[in-house]
């Protein structure tokens, strides 16, 4: 479904991306973990055609088509979704309107027929209860004055109804309670099936208790370094990245 080979991208002249390859296949969860500062952020913002991040070699594709050569509207029309780390905010465009804006335009690509407003407003409605915010937040413009567990919940509610086939979330779990954690993961096992994948970013092993990974991958000064199962994750919570300095992949 996804593959990224040897991508190399710089942010305002600096390298970030230094040569990151990976490869996702339909119904996979794909955990990556890292150091701070990695290009954990700049990954998605690459693949989902962030403004300022310039590839400077490698590629990706999406089912077999050049992702990087896509506009962003089409990234997301081919069934690529960003949960975002800092999840912006759109005063005085309420949720509602945003997220049926977006539904049309991927429906219309897949050749789907537009769902009718009250069709629209009961999915909304029910994606908003399954990550429990209350129903005025359909109203409230996007994002505006939510808290950050509230967005996190929120960038949940538009991948439910956005159906996309690859989710990348971006720390998703970061700020969180274990309650909203846990409606967080909630929200995506709920979409897990045999075609849908998902690329989970996460510094804590915490969330892959309830989103349970089929590989961990840690991504360090721009590459991955370190590929595994849902046990690499608890290696990493015992022992941190302080091992990065003086690993060398080719050894093992
Ligand atoms: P991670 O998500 O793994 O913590 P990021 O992908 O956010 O890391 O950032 C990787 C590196 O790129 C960091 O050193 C960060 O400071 C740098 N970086 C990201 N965006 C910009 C930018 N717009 N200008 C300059 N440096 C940037
Ligand atoms: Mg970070
Ligand atoms: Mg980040």
């Amino acid at each position: 479904m996804l593959k990224v080979d040897n991508l190399k991208a710089k942010v305002e002249e600096k390298d970030i991306l230094k040569g990151l390859s990976l490869e996702i296949n339909p119904g996979e969860v794909h955990a990556i973990m890292g150091p701070n500062g990695a290009g954990k952020s700049t990954l998605g913002y690459v693949l989902s055609g962030k403004d300022g991040y310039e590839v400077t070699e490698g590629g990706a594709t999406l089912n077999g088509e050049d992702l990087l050569d896509m506009e962003i509207e089409d990234r997301a029309r081919a069934g690529l979704f960003l949960a975002f780390q800092y999840p912006v905010e759109i005063p005085g465009v309420s949720n509602l309107e945003f997220m049926k804006a977006a539904v049309d335009s991927v429906r219309e690509s897949r050749g789907e027929e537009a769902l009718s407003s009250a069709d629209f407003l009961k999915a909304a409605k029910a994606a908003c209860k399954q990550v429990n915010l209350p129903l005025e937040f359909l109203k409230r413009g996007v994002n505006e004055g939510f808290s950050g567990g509230e967005k996190k919940r929120n960038e949940i509610m538009q991948m439910i109804l956005l159906q996309p086939t690859l989710c990348i979330l971006d720390e998703s779990d970061s700020g969180l309670d274990i309650d909203a954690l846990k409606v967080v993961a909630e929200g995506v096992n709920s979409q897990r099936d045999d075609k849908r994948s998902f690329v989970v970013v996460t510094h804590y092993q915490r969330l892959l208790d309830y989103i349970k990974p089929d590989f961990v991958h840690v991504l360090s000064d721009g590459k991955i370094v370190k590929s595994g199962d849902a046990s690499l994750a608890h290696e990493l919570e015992a022992e941190g990245y302080a091992w990065l300095e003086t690993y060398d992949r080719n050894a093992e």
